[in-house]
């Protein structure tokens, strides 16, 4: 009787070698605390910023990417709060000329409209240990885009297929490893409810969830409460909320700022950042094939819808395919099938990423020709996977064991007769039509050719010695 409506807030963390405004490493992985830090980053008197080109770049391959309008050029503001891991006591951030207003990530058949993305700098990060208060400060400044949505989305699931998305997009584009586990996407969730049709309801915001799985389970238990209050005829408060993953609940945060506490005003110390056309057309040429892309040319491929998409937006997936691709040797849909099922499979078996393995798409698209041909059993395909994955060549493997498939028919045509031979009473009942007969034959076949036969071929031979057709 409620309908949700949702709107995000992403935080992608940039891949860039350095900070968003200083010479200091981006990325605060693997260094001890504080070692990422120089008077720019730690807001010292008089240390002046200047802004990262490669990050705006970035930046600017999200915007085309997604359609975004991009001014001319860019202004950056200070959004001015306390916060001990935040050493200026400002964020440099943007307002009213962000990197890109507009545009919209198609989804399921539908377009998610995107608000703005700006680009800002990260905040340090502040641990609470035994009553203690410990800052480090290595991700502080680290360039961010914040991508904000129109309130365009309408379920739980529907948020976490768009961060996936979203996700796979950066990736694609190579401007972001948006690993939630390492902080790198970080999602606040508005929600709303209304009756269909209805004009928006009051909305809270679930700030900085930091997993897919948390995102669903904030938004389901934000539904569910609101559902009740709207049921008992009372109101839903607007509201900053925070969500604990161990008890699956939201929980009020401070209150939030209002805009106005934030004093936006245009950065002194960074004139605006020009635009030229010639740049962005640049960045455009530049762009990579897109996920939506990818899917429509694998569909064309022959690849059955559902494979296609789940390819086009595994970015190490898709890279890999199009490289088996291109060989030629194998089937679109059968590479995919291989791919997504077999191999998938055994990689989750093990926790190994594909970019970790030996495996190359050569000797993938080779193996998947090979059975496609019929030179080797499924089963034979899958047993030689795993030490596809350390490198092996799977012609030389199944040369070596003997494993290919008996393909000569002639060869087969002897082995047949020899079989009917062997077993007349079985013949006699297959030729007066009990064709069930054909089945003890056929097995005596697959064992004599130590189950490396095609079953289909076996079976029309015998079809044809015994001439039931
Ligand atoms: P705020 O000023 O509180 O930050 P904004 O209008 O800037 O709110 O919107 C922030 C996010 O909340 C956007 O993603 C927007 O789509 C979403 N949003 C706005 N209004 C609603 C609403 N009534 N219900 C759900 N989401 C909303
Ligand atoms: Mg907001
Ligand atoms: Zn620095």
């Amino acid at each position: 009787m409620f309908e949700a409506v949702i709107g995000l807030e992403v935080h992608l963390h940039l891949k860039t070698r350095t900070k968003m405004f200083c010479g200091c490493p981006a990325d605060p992985f693997g260094a001890p605390p504080n070692a990422h830090v120089c008077p720019v980053c730690l807001g010292l008197p008089g240390a002046l910023p200047v802004p990262n080109r490669k990050a705006v770049e970035y930046g600017l391959r999200l915007a085309l990417a997604l359609g975004a309008e991009v001014p001319d050029r860019l202004v950056f503001h200070r959004k001015n709060y306390f916060y001990p891991d935040l050493p200026k006591n400002y964020q440099i951030s943007q307002y009213d000329l962000p990197l890109g207003r507009g545009g919209a990530l198609p989804l399921e058949g539908r377009q998610v409209r995107i608000r703005r993305l700006h680009l800002e700098e990260d905040a340090g990060k502040s641990l609470h240990l035994e009553g203690r208060t410990l800052l480090d400060l290595n991700r502080a400044g680290s360039p961010l885009i914040e991508l904000v949505t129109e309130p365009d989305l309408r379920t739980p699931e529907e948020a976490r297929l768009f961060l996936q998305r979203i996700q796979a997009l950066v990736q694609t584009l190579g401007i972001s490893d948006a690993s939630p586990e390492e902080g790198k996407l970080r999602a606040d969730v508005n929600i709303s409810l209304r009756r269909p049709g209805e004009p928006l309801g009051t909305k809270v915001e679930v700030k900085n969830l930091n997993s897919f799985k948390g995102v669903q389970r904030a938004l389901e238990y934000e539904i569910r409460r609101q559902t009740e209050l709207l049921r008992r005829g009372e109101r839903v408060k607007q509201a900053t909320l925070g969500f604990e993953e161990g008890s699956g609940k939201t929980y009020p945060m401070r209150t939030k700022e209002e805009e106005a506490d934030y004093r936006y005003f245009p950065e002194p110390d960074l004139p605006p950042v020009p635009v030229p056309r010639a740049w962005l057309a640049e960045v455009r040429a530049g762009l990579p094939e897109l996920p939506w892309a990818k899917e429509e040319r694998y569909r064309a491929l022959g690849i059955k819808e559902k494979d296609a998409e789940a390819l086009a937006y595994a970015p190490a997936l898709s890279r890999f395919l199009d490289q088996a691709l291109s060989f030629g040797l194998a089937s679109p849909q059968a590479l995919a099938n291989w791919l997504l099922v077999d191999l998938v499979g055994l990689l989750n078996e093990r926790g190994l990423a594909l970019e970790a393995t030996r495996l190359t798409p050569l000797a993938f698209a080779r193996l998947v020709a090979l059975f496609e041909r019929g030179e080797i059993t499924s089963r034979v395909a899958k047993g030689l996977l795993p030490e596809l994955l350390e490198g092996q060549d799977p012609e030389a493997l199944v040369r070596a064991r003997g494993l290919g498939v008996v393909a000569d028919e002639e060869a087969l045509r002897r082995l047949v007769e020899e079989v009917i031979a062997a077993m007349p009473e079985a013949a006699e009942s297959v030729r007066q039509g009990k064709i069930k007969a054909l089945d003890a034959l056929l097995g005596q076949v697959m064992r004599k050719t130590q189950g490396q036969a095609r079953p289909d071929l076996v079976r029309r031979l015998l079809r044809e010695a015994l001439g039931v057709g």
